[in-house]
């Protein structure tokens, strides 16, 4: 038996996911970014139920519908430590421990960098990542809390996930992360991407899930060794991430 996801814009540019365990019927959504319309989801879905709140870190539009949900459906949280500035967890994961929900067997990955705690969750079996704010299709996640040193590290573990992973990012951010790509890389895949993600938010269709091989391909941060020359991978990636957060486009 697999999973089931849903997937909907909320707020501003966020997504939201809904994970259903189709042997046990089980439900859990990624993040909380917005109680209401998660709510909703649960009801249009015909699922009926929400069992589990898994937070990948403790930003408001990630963790704020938290308390919301846990006082309608009484699901178990499960999140890193730093989730408890806003909410509290019912459970504290940090990466490397092993979640199963019915059939289901989630990874957790430490993903550091965008805030200290943020963690991943991955199922092997089919084939889906959520990572939060960490890696997101042609981008990533800013550096609020982390250096460019452990961002580099979290982004290659995810990197070194199958190719065919589905990767499921919070935000749709696409289509500005493929300008700034434009910007400082000349492949012409890199090119040919920037188009489709254009052409597929002029017709309003979301441009998440992406891939690992995608990503591998044509991310600028991803690819910062070869674009940027630098005494490590890891500062050719602090060069790129900083270029970006300076890039008006
Ligand atoms: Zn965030
Ligand atoms: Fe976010």
């Amino acid at each position: 038996m697999a999973i089931e996801i849903r997937q909907f814009p909320v707020l501003s540019d966020n997504y939201a996911f809904l994970v259903r365990d189709q042997g046990s019927g089980l439900v859990a959504t990624i993040d909380t970014p917005d109680a209401d319309a998660i709510a909703r989801e649960v009801e249009a879905s015909g699922w009926g139920r929400l069992d589990f709140i898994l937070n990948t870190h403790w930003h408001p539009d990630h963790a704020g519908g938290n308390a919301a949900l846990k006082a309608r459906f009484g699901c178990e949280i499960v999140g890193p430590a730093e989730v408890e500035k806003i909410a509290p967890l019912d459970r504290v994961v940090s990466g490397g421990e092993t979640l199963s929900f019915g059939d289901t067997t989630l990874k957790v990955l430490p993903t550091p960098g965008h805030t200290l705690g943020h963690i991943a969750y991955w199922s092997e079996a089919d084939a889906v990542a959520f990572v939060g704010d960490t890696l997101f299709a042609m981008g990533c996640g800013r550096l609020f809390e982390g250096t460019a040193e452990q961002m580099w590290k979290s982004l290659q573990s995810l990197a070194a996930l199958p190719d065919a992973t589905r990767v499921y990012c919070a935000h749709e951010y696409t289509a500005s992360n493929a300008r700034f790509a434009l910007s400082v890389d000349a492949d012409a895949q890199v090119k040919a991407r920037a188009e489709a993600v254009f052409a597929a938010r002029e017709r309003g269709e979301p441009t998440v899930p992406t891939t690992i091989a995608l990503e591998k391909a044509t991310n600028p941060f991803l690819r910062a060794p070869s674009l940027v020359s630098s005494a490590t991978p890891a500062e050719a990636f602090g060069q790129v991430r900083a270029a970006k957060d300076g890039f008006k486009g």
